[in-house]
C-alpha cells in the first residue's frame, strides 16, 4: 500500500495564539483579523517588462498564511520564489491582484508609508545578510528602531543587545560585520529583523550562503520565533530545511503546485505536478458511500485529502472483508489504471465522516505516467503489492504481468 507520509501536516497545524514575545513592543503594529489568516494574496500576477520583452513571473497566485505558521517556499531557480516574497514585503508590487497583511493592502501603500509600515510589521532576512558594513552589529540592530521611532531612544541599545544575545551574539555586539563569520552576520541580520518586534518574518534563502552548522543555528532561531507566535515565510533551496516548516508552498513556473499532488506523486517533475494540479478535480463522498466497486472499470486516480476510506474485498464465498484503511495523502485507483483495467477491491468512505478526495481522469493520469518513468515504476510497485496482498486474501487473482511498467 501507499506508504507516503500523511500529506497534510498543514491541515493539522493549529495556529498558535496571539503573538507573544519576551520583549514587549509599545504599540500594536497590526490589527489582526478575527480569523487566523494574517496574509492574503489574491490573484497576484507579476509581469516584468524589459527590452527583451515581457516575462510573467507570477501567474495568478492565491495564498493565505496564518498567524503562527512557518511556511517554506520552495521551487527551482526562476520559479518565482523571490518575486512572491517581494510582493509580501512590498519590495516589489504586483502587476495585478491584491496583497493584504492584517488590515493593510500592501500594494496600495505609497513609498514613504511602505517603508514605515514595513519597518514596523516585517522583519526581512536576505541571503547575503545586507548589514551596513560601516556600522557595528549593535548599530545595525538599532537602526530599524531609530528609523521607525520605535521604543524610547534610551531603551534602544539595551533592546538591541538583548536581541543579539538572543541569537547568540552577546559576546560580539560591538564587532563590525566583516569581523565575524557569515553565520554570525546572518544571526545579526535576524536580530535586526526582530528589532521592532514584527509579527512576520520574511526570509529569502536565509541559509543559502551558510554552511550546514550555521544554517542549523538560523533554523533554531526560526523555530523559537515560531514558538513565540511569529509568522515566518522562508524561501529555501534546501529540502531538509523546508521540511522543518509547518507547511511548504511549492512554486513551478510562477504557479503554486497542489500540496496534495506534490506529496502523493513526489517523483513527477514540478512541471508534471503543475499539470496534475491544473487537472485535479475535488470530489466528496458521504460516510459509507461506495467510491469504487470491485470489478468495475477504473476511470480515475484518487488522492485522499480528508477523512478515511475502507478497502474491502469480495471473497469467492460472497463474504466481504476489510483489507485496509487509507487516509489523507494516500491514493487508490492506480491498480486498474496501471494493471489491466479492472478495479480489484471495493473502496468506501469510512463510516461517520465524509471523505474528500481529488481525482485525476484516466487519460490525464496515464499521460503523466507515460512521461514520468520513475513515478510510473514506483506506482506500479505499489499496484503489484496491492494486487498480491488482495490475491492472498482471496480477492481477484489478477495477472501481475499486466501491470504496465
Ligand atoms: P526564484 O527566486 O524562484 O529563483 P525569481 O522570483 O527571482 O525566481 O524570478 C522568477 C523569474 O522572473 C525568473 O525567470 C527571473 O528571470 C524573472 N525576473 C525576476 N526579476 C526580474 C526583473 N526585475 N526583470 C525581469 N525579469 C525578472
Ligand atoms: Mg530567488
Amino acid at each position: 500500500m501507499n506508504t507516503q507520509s500523511p500529506a497534510h501536516r498543514a491541515s493539522n497545524l493549529l495556529p498558535t495564539g496571539h503573538p507573544t514575545s519576551n520583549i514587549q513592543h509599545p504599540t500594536s503594529n497590526i490589527q489582526y483579523p478575527t480569523s487566523n489568516t494574517l496574509i492574503q494574496m489574491r490573484q497576484i500576477v507579476k509581469t516584468f517588462r524589459s527590452a527583451a520583452g515581457e516575462f510573467t513571473a507570477l501567474k495568478g497566485i492565491n495564498a493565505d498564511f496564518h498567524r503562527g505558521e512557518f511556511v517554506s517556499v520552495v521551487g527551482r531557480s526562476g520559479s518565482g520564489k523571490s518575486t512572491l516574497v517581494n510582493m509580501l514585503t512590498g519590495i516589489d508590487r504586483p502587476t495585478s491582484g491584491e496583497v493584504k497583511i492584517g488590515d493593510t493592502y500592501v500594494h496600495r501603500l505609497s513609498e514613504s508609508n511602505m517603508a514605515k509600515w514595513r519597518g514596523r510589521n516585517l522583519g526581512i532576512v536576505f541571503q547575503f545578510y545586507q548589514l551596513l558594513p560601516m556600522l557595528s552589529l549593535l548599530e545595525n540592530v538599532m537602526l530599524p528602531m531609530d528609523f521607525c521611532e520605535m521604543y524610547a531612544p534610551n531603551e534602544r541599545q539595551a533592546r538591541a543587545i538583548k536581541l543579539l544575545q538572543l541569537v547568540g551574539l552577546g559576546q560580539v555586539v560591538r564587532a563590525m560585520p566583516a569581523a565575524v563569520s557569515g553565520g554570525q552576520q546572518q544571526s545579526a541580520a535576524i536580530a535586526r529583523a526582530l528589532a521592532n518586534d514584527p509579527p512576520i518574518i520574511v526570509a529569502d534563502e536565509p541559509t543559502g550562503n551558510l554552511g550546514s552548522r550555521a544554517a542549523g543555528t538560523v533554523m533554531q532561531i526560526f523555530d523559537s520565533l515560531v514558538q513565540q507566535g511569529k509568522t515566518i515565510v522562508m524561501v529555501t533551496h534546501d529540502t531538509g530545511l523546508a521540511q522543518r516548516a509547518s507547511r511548504t508552498l511549492l512554486l513551478a513556473d510562477g504557479e503554486i503546485v497542489s500540496q496534495t499532488i506534490a506529496s502523493a506523486l513526489p517523483l513527477l517533475t514540478h512541471q508534471q505536478m503543475l499539470q496534475a494540479t491544473h487537472n485535479q478535480q475535488p470530489r466528496q463522498f458521504e460516510p459509507g458511500a461506495t467510491i469504487i466497486r470491485q470489478g468495475d472499470t477504473g476511470d480515475y486516480f484518487y488522492i485522499i485529502t480528508r477523512g478515511y476510506v475502507d478497502v474491502t474485498l469480495q471473497q469467492a464465498a460472497g463474504r466481504e472483508i476489510t483489507v485496509t484503511r487509507l487516509g489523507p495523502g494516500q491514493y487508490f485507483g492506480e491498480v486498474a489504471l496501471l494493471c489491466g483495467g479492472r478495479t480489484i477491491a471495493n473502496v468506501k468512505a469510512a463510516p461517520q465522516t465524509p471523505v474528500k478526495v481529488v481525482i485525476l481522469e484516466r487519460e490525464i493520469f496515464t499521460g503523466l505516467m507515460d512521461q514520468a518513468q520513475a513515478a510510473r515504476q514506483a506506482m506500479t510497485r505499489v499496484a503489484r503489492d496491492r494486487l498480491a496482498e488482495n490475491a492472498a486474501l482471496g480477492g481477484p487473482a489478477e495477472k501481475e504481468n499486466n501491470c504496465y511498467a
